[in-house]
């Protein structure tokens, strides 16, 4: 019997799963990867450690994809966090899990994730074609027939999509998908940045630069209301702020400004202590250390860099003795501590954001294939959907799964009669 042919577009993670799974269900399967190497994005997931996956359970995990979520319900009932971790271990590739249900190769090294994926690719008989962008898919009776890649036109039965988002183009995720997905009849829902680093007013930020806070509460005000919290690590930069507090608001951050709207963050740098608590902190410190100067004191509250920020903004002279400070500049300093407040004036570019909010509608894709609703024979995976989430490896999952679909299924269909009910687990 003729095998099935199988074309990848795109060798991130869900190309390169979608491509290895395609071979092993036995089709014939060419990947087609425009920069010299394939999985460059997955090399620096991670800050170079790449976190795989998320041992949250699947509602939990669910629940950090925002509005489109859902849609992954079922891609992850087939191939979810414990079966990735099983897939790699069989690769050999050791893991562990981290603060957080964080999970990493315990290499601590992202390009190993990488060359296991290539090496099972070419075991499998995937056949890797790098520096080969695809330029346009050919469609005939709403049926794909082909892609042309550089001038020259390659026939087979089904496309799977993976080329990811717009962040980090230098990576290859230069938005190509969404052009060749609107040629087969499909929504892309306007892309924006997301977990990216906000830009505030002011210079406050950037005379903190590289200062890093691990516990502090950070609320986000939309048009002076609370919308979000969280609390972890930020880091001031030379315009705002980064760090996974911040990135995991960000998104909320971007939309709530296209639309208009006043973004402001409220930090609380002493989350374990309420009002009354640090007030009664500082009436101690006041009383057993009035001799020392104000900035002395402020040195046993928060980090030196912050302390030049903190007085200034609370209008109290670095060198005033302790015991003359007014219960009026007491206030203002706890009040201060508990509220300290940077008006979000913009974020970075999609150069420096680690996802892509929006992509192409999932409502147009089968959940329970990944195939095109518009065009048969069309695969979609990864991050050029409208699937995005918070850090903690749960955008690589996504990635995985949504890969593992597609090309499990691309291989399966035969003569145009498609398995309508997606295939199970391995
Ligand atoms: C700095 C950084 C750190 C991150 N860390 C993490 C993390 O630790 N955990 C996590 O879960 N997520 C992380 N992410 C997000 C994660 O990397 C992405 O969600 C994931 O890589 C998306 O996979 P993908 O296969 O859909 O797309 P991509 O990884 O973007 O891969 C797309 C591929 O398609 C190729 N391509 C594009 N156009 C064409 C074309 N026309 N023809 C042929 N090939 C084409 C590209 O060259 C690229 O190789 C991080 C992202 C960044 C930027």
């Amino acid at each position: 019997m003729k095998k099935r042919r199988v074309l990848v577009i795109g060798g991130g993670p869900a190309g390169l799963m979608a491509a290895g799974q395609a071979a092993e269900a036995g089709a014939e399967t060419l990947l087609l990867e425009k920069m010299k190497r394939t999985g460059l994005k997955l090399c620096i997931t991670g800050k170079g450690r790449c976190n795989i996956t998320n041992i949250a359970e699947i509602s939990d995990f669910i629940s950090h994809f925002g509005k489109t979520g859902p849609f992954l319900r079922q891609a992850f009932a087939r191939f979810f966090n414990t079966d990735l971790m099983e897939f790699f271990n069989e690769l050999g590739l050791e893991l562990v899990t981290e603060r957080g249900g964080r999970v990493f190769p315990a290499s601590g090294k992202a390009p190993e994730v990488q060359r296991v994926l290539l090496q099972w690719n070419k075991r499998s008989g995937v056949r890797i074609r790098h520096s080969a962008p695809v330029d346009k898919i050919l469609i005939h009776n709403e049926r794909l027939t082909g892609v042309v890649s550089q001038g020259r036109e390659i026939p087979c039965d089904a496309v799977i999509l993976a080329t990811g988002g717009v962040s980090y183009p230098a990576t290859g995720s230069t938005g190509d998908g969404y052009h060749l997905s609107e040629t087969a009849g499909h929504t892309v829902i306007p892309v924006r940045q997301a977990l990216v680093p906000l830009e505030t007013s002011g210079d406050e930020a950037k005379r903190m630069a590289g200062l890093n806070l691990r516990n502090v509460n950070v609320r986000m005000l939309i048009n002076g209301r609370k919308k979000r919290e969280e609390f972890g690590e930020i880091v001031f930069t030379e315009f705002g702020m980064t760090g996974p507090a911040i990135l995991t608001l960000s998104g909320a951050a971007v939309d709530s400004l296209q639309s208009g709207h006043k973004v402001t963050l409220s930090l609380d740098l002493k989350p374990a202590l309420d009002e009354k608590k640090l007030d009664a902190r500082l009436q101690r410190d006041i009383a057993s250390r009035g001799k020392e100067q104000i900035s002395s004191l402020l040195r046993g509250l928060i980090p030196r860099e912050m302390v030049p920020v903190c007085l200034d903004l609370t209008r109290i002279p670095a060198d005033r003795p302790v015991c003359n400070i007014s219960a009026k500049e007491r206030t203002r300093l706890r009040s201060w501590l508990k509220d300290f407040r940077l008006e979000v004036t913009g974020y970075r570019p999609f150069a420096e954001a680690i996802v892509t909010a929006g992509g192409i509608d999932t409502r147009e894709i089968d959940p329970r294939t990944m195939e095109s609703r518009k065009t048969k024979g069309l695969f979609i995976a990864g991050e050029l959907l409208d699937i995005q989430a918070d850090t903690g490896g749960y955008n690589l999952q996504a990635a995985f799964s949504t890969g593992w679909l597609a090309g499990r299924n691309a291989a399966q269909i035969t003569n145009g009669s498609e398995k309508k009910q997606g295939v199970g687990p391995c």
